[in-house]
């Protein structure tokens, strides 16, 4: 089958859930026997979202590949369960630096370069995923992917200036596609509560504005509060130039795992099917997906988990969060989820901070912010036997706690917080946590960091190697600059920290474990970035089993 081209949009607002769509949109083509890709193109002009403060984009997504990523890649990964790469996160900065690299090599030799074509056409080119061009263009993009279908999901709001040449892009594939392309386009329907009516002006609007920049949108997705009729539905069909049947709306639910079956039972692949001229035959029963859904409506005993971290936002630990989810709904519990500050934890309220909580995250991040407080939390939960799992600097301050309270080492730290511009030489005697060798020479901040997925072997019997069911080698994805001090391996074991996951090329720790607690394990890598809806991630899962004990 030729490739098909779903395009994405939003408008009115933003935050209204377009990646949740396309990722709806991607499982339900999928449980049709497709297969199928869904990638990210973000306008804003940083090269990748790596070097974002959580605060302003939420959680950064790592692939398998190593490529920083946006927070929507995670919700593709775990609706689909494919692996997404570098290909399938693009901003406006990617775009417009290969076209400047280019420039520079010469390859436009004598033409003035412009957004229209050169920009919008390598907009083009990525949207399509075709193979790299002489003398640029990103290895290992190729039509030889062989995907039936390509979702194409682009970031911010109709009418935000930087988007314009995404739309320009898209309506240009759009007369070169022909039936091959379908525009999905996503709005609000607003509830004034004054007037106790629903009100359909903005998506008007917001179609208007599309068709303004030669789109027309084949699909409306409208997002709403309330429940639609159908004489809604047909108004905004009318005043839009959309058949009823592909005016679709997505109310709130109680979980955004039940958006996929909900958009199936409104038809929203058949109408793409259609429109594309496919025929559409027989609605899967996506028994796999029923049945997770099945179990997490039944799964209502709660158990309360902490997440010791620094950012109160709910999108800064989007994986860790949904991997908690989906562990307790395969627990049988449902997972409550509890924010604590790390910078508000002392020695005199942790106790206070952690009442009632069965087990505690002590979340990744980057920065000394906090750090004090995370420390504080370990200890805490060590010395309480509270189930722990530390993740990447979490795991780092398990480590600190221990060399500090057990081995005795009080000034131990990691180099990340003992040097500064103030102090070059380190303030600490025990860098317990130091930089990685291949780490010290490197000057530039983004994406230099150790990114992607790496080997690890685990040691038979320790409490890891139950949990991932015997398996002996393992592949989990990194994001940090700085790794467990080989140094110390010897006193750690010694006394009760063990390191049951090593890299086997690089021989750095990648799990510590404290055997005789109930739970307590730290990895240097990051599991919550591949724990998906019909897979849960085995370390979750086992950490959840012990919370719900
Ligand atoms: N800041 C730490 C490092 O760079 C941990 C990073 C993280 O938690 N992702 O090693």
């Amino acid at each position: 089958m030729e490739t098909k081209y779903i395009f994405v949009t939003g408008g009115v607002v933003s935050s209204l859930g377009k990646g949740i769509i396309s990722a709806s949109i991607g499982k339900l083509l999928q449980a049709r026997g497709y297969k199928v890709t869904i990638q990210k193109f973000d306008p804003y002009i940083n090269i990748d979202p790596g070097t974002l403060n959580p605060y302003e984009h939420g959680e950064c997504y790592v692939t398998a590949d190593g490529f920083e990523t946006d927070l929507d890649l995670g919700h593709y990964e775990r609706f689909t369960g494919i692996h997404t790469t570098r290909n399938n996160s693009i901003t406006t900065g990617r775009i417009y630096k290969t076209v400047i690299d280019r420039e520079r090599h010469g390859d436009y030799l004598g033409k003035t370069i412009q957004v229209v074509p050169h920009i919008t056409d390598e907009i083009k080119h990525r949207m399509l995923r075709e193979r790299p061009r002489v003398g640029g263009g990103t290895p290992g993009m190729g039509l030889d992917e062989g995907f039936d279908f390509i979702i194409t999901e682009v970031g911010g709001t109709i009418g935000d200036i930087e988007s314009a040449p995404f739309m320009e892009a898209i309506r240009q594939l759009r007369y070169q596609l022909g039936r091959n392309a379908v525009c999905v386009h996503l709005t609000y329907v607003p509830y004034l509560k004054a007037a106790d009516e629903l009100k359909t002006k903005p998506t008007q609007h917001s179609v208007k504005e599309l068709q303004g920049m030669g789109i027309q949108p084949d699909i409306l997705v409208l997002r709403t509060e309330r429940h639609l009729d159908d004489t809604m539905r047909m108004k905004v069909a009318s005043f839009c130039n959309v058949d009823l049947e592909c005016v679709v709306q997505s109310e709130d639910l109680p979980s955004i795992y039940e958006v996929p079956v909900n958009m199936q039972h409104q038809g929203l692949d058949a109408a793409i099917m259609r429109k594309i001229g496919i025929p559409v035959g027989e609605t899967p029963a996506m028994k796999p997906w029923r049945d997770f859904l099945d179990k997490q409506r039944n799964a209502t005993r709660e158990v309360h988990i902490g997440l010791v971290g620094k950012y109160d936002l709910q999108d800064a630990y989007k994986s860790i969060r949904e991997s908690l989810n989906l562990a307790g709904i395969y627990n049988d519990v449902k997972a409550r989820l509890h924010f604590v500050n790390s910078e508000e934890i002392t020695k005199q309220n942790v106790a206070e901070k952690l009442k009632g909580l069965a087990g505690v995250v002590i979340c990744p991040g980057f920065g000394s912010r906090g750090i004090e407080g995370k420390i504080i939390a370990a200890e805490y939960t060590r010395t309480n036997d509270i189930p722990t799992f530390g993740i990447c600097l979490g795991m780092q301050m398990m480590v600190i706690e221990f060399a500090r309270n057990v081995l005795g080492y009080t000034d131990a730290n990691s180099m990340e917080f003992a040097t500064n511009t103030q102090h070059p030489s380190p303030t600490t005697q025990h860098p317990v946590i130091d930089m990685m060798e291949e780490q010290k020479t490197i000057t530039e901040m983004g994406g230099t960091m150790r990114l992607g997925a790496y080997e690890c072997e685990l040691v038979k019997g320790s409490r890891a190697y139950e949990a991932y069911g015997g398996e002996t080698l393992i592949k989990e994805r990194h994001r940090h600059r700085y790794e467990f001090n080989n140094q110390y391996q010897k006193q750690y074991e010694a006394a009760g920290m063990k390191c049951v996951g090593i890299n086997p090329d690089a021989n750095l720790v990648e799990i510590v474990e404290i055997p005789e607690k109930r739970w307590y394990i730290g990895t240097q890598f990051h599991p919550e970035y591949s724990s998906t809806v019909l897979n849960p991630h085995p370390l979750f899962m086992s950490f959840i089993g012990e919370c719900k004990n």
